[in-house]
């Protein structure tokens, strides 16, 4: 059986995770803020703090900015189900909207109806590593009628004076905008480094920051790291030291603290990540090789212009297909022993979010992209031999299915 995305688990990982077992400190330390280090000059942002997961890092990033209760943030119908729970979770109102016509990102012509004096955060995803359209965001947001109504409600909204810019990147660590890291585009870059990513800390995530220079880096570090460890003002760490038991804590906070055994993982992982996205683009290509000449397939979009993926996700859509055709393909696929996946079930046609009035006929580009779409698989470990394993069966069982 092919796998869709194992971990890339070898020795050198091993190596690393069992030094800092035999360290004597397991939880946040040096590896981590190591980890934290290195990804702030990977993507050439401002800052950096690690958590346990994207979920935690969104979700403390929008109770920081003071978004809660009334206020309302725009993100795509077509996403995973974290982005708009980390929304709910806050008490805040997420706006969906659809996505444009060519890839599988948000509309920004969508996101300009969307826009109220309610609006405080815009989440664009950039879906299987592909970067959304930033540039015509910012422009959007800065559109002085737009200004007008923005409606702040706490010191950092005011300090901004518009609509927060804080991306779900995670799919899309080491992607290109512009030649930028995703990371150093959006005001705040959410990653996850969850086992089927491009990057792996077995769980975790991290949150960057690049808000402009009139925001104080150093000190919105300090802030975010006290909040990943419930409000308290010295970590474990610093309180190893002698005669610096003493803490405060100084208000109500989250409990998302990476561990060094997590950074371990990830300092490998982010060493080795270009011969990652390298095998990864050459994977793409083949599957770009073997479909561009079928009638029957509609390739995905991952390199146009400024924006270059890493190489995440293949979606692969099919033309003609009902959403039962689909489904059957799925299932063929899975009996040549290729594991598939679907990225991804739109928001509205999930209980939560059907119970909440979101509908599916008002996303119909998301419908159009979900009901024929399937993820082939892509990663370090997946070698030519399997490859054209996984083309085989797609080709079979298109064959079998639609004729
Ligand atoms: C995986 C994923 C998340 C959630 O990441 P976690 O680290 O599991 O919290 C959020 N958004 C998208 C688009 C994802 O694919």
């Amino acid at each position: 059986m092919i796998s869709f995305s194992p971990p890339r688990i070898d020795q050198r990982v091993i190596d690393e995770v069992t030094a800092v077992l035999k360290s004597g400190w397991i939880t946040t330390g040096s590896r981590t803020k190591e980890f934290e280090k290195k990804i702030t000059e990977y993507c050439g942002c401002k800052t950096t703090v690690a958590v346990t997961s994207w979920t935690a890092a969104m979700e403390l990033i929008l109770h920081w900015w003071g978004i809660g209760e009334g206020d309302e943030v725009i993100l795509p119908a077509y996403t995973y189900c974290a982005s708009a729970n980390v929304i709910l979770n806050i008490g805040a109102i997420p706006v969906m909207v659809d996505l444009n016509n060519e890839d599988f990102n948000l509309s920004v012509e969508a996101v300009r109806k969307a826009i109220t004096p309610r609006t405080k955060a815009i989440m664009p995803v950039d879906i299987a590593g592909y970067p959304c359209d930033y540039d015509e965001l910012f422009s959007l947001i800065n559109e002085e009628s737009i200004l007008k109504q923005f409606t702040p409600n706490s010191d950092f909204q005011k300090q901004l004076g518009r609509i927060l810019i804080a991306s779900d990147s995670a799919h899309s660590f080491g992607a290109l905008y512009n030649g930028k890291r995703i990371g150093s585009v959006a005001d705040i870059t959410c990653f996850s480094f969850h086992a089927v990513k491009n990057i792996t800390t077995a769980e975790g995530g991290a949150m960057s920051v690049n808000l402009p220079d009139s925001f104080d880096h150093e000190a919105i570090y300090k802030e975010l790291c006290i909040k990943t460890l419930h409000g308290q003002s010295k970590d474990a760490l610093s309180k190893t030291l002698k005669g610096n038991w003493k803490y405060d804590v100084t208000e109500p906070g989250y409990k998302c603290n990476m561990t060094d055994i997590s950074a371990a993982i990830g300092l490998v992982e982010l060493s080795r990540y270009q011969e990652n996205m390298d095998r990864r683009k050459i994977i793409f290509n083949k599957y770009d090789e073997a479909f561009k000449n079928e009638s029957w397939a509609i390739l995905p979009l991952y390199k146009t212009g400024k924006k270059e993926t890493c190489y995440h996700l293949y979606q692969l859509r099919f033309k003609d297909v009902s959403e039962e055709q689909r489904d059957a393909l799925i299932q063929a696929i899975f009996d040549c022993e290729v594991a598939v996946n679907v990225h991804f079930l739109p928001l509205p046609i999930l209980t939560a979010y059907m119970n909440l009035g979101y509908k599916m006929v008002d996303y119909p580009e998301a419908w159009n992209k979900y009901y024929n779409e399937i993820t082939l698989p892509v990663y370090f470990d997946l070698n030519d031999e399997q490859v054209d394993t996984v083309v085989a069966a797609v080709k079979k069982s298109v064959k079998l299915i639609i004729g």
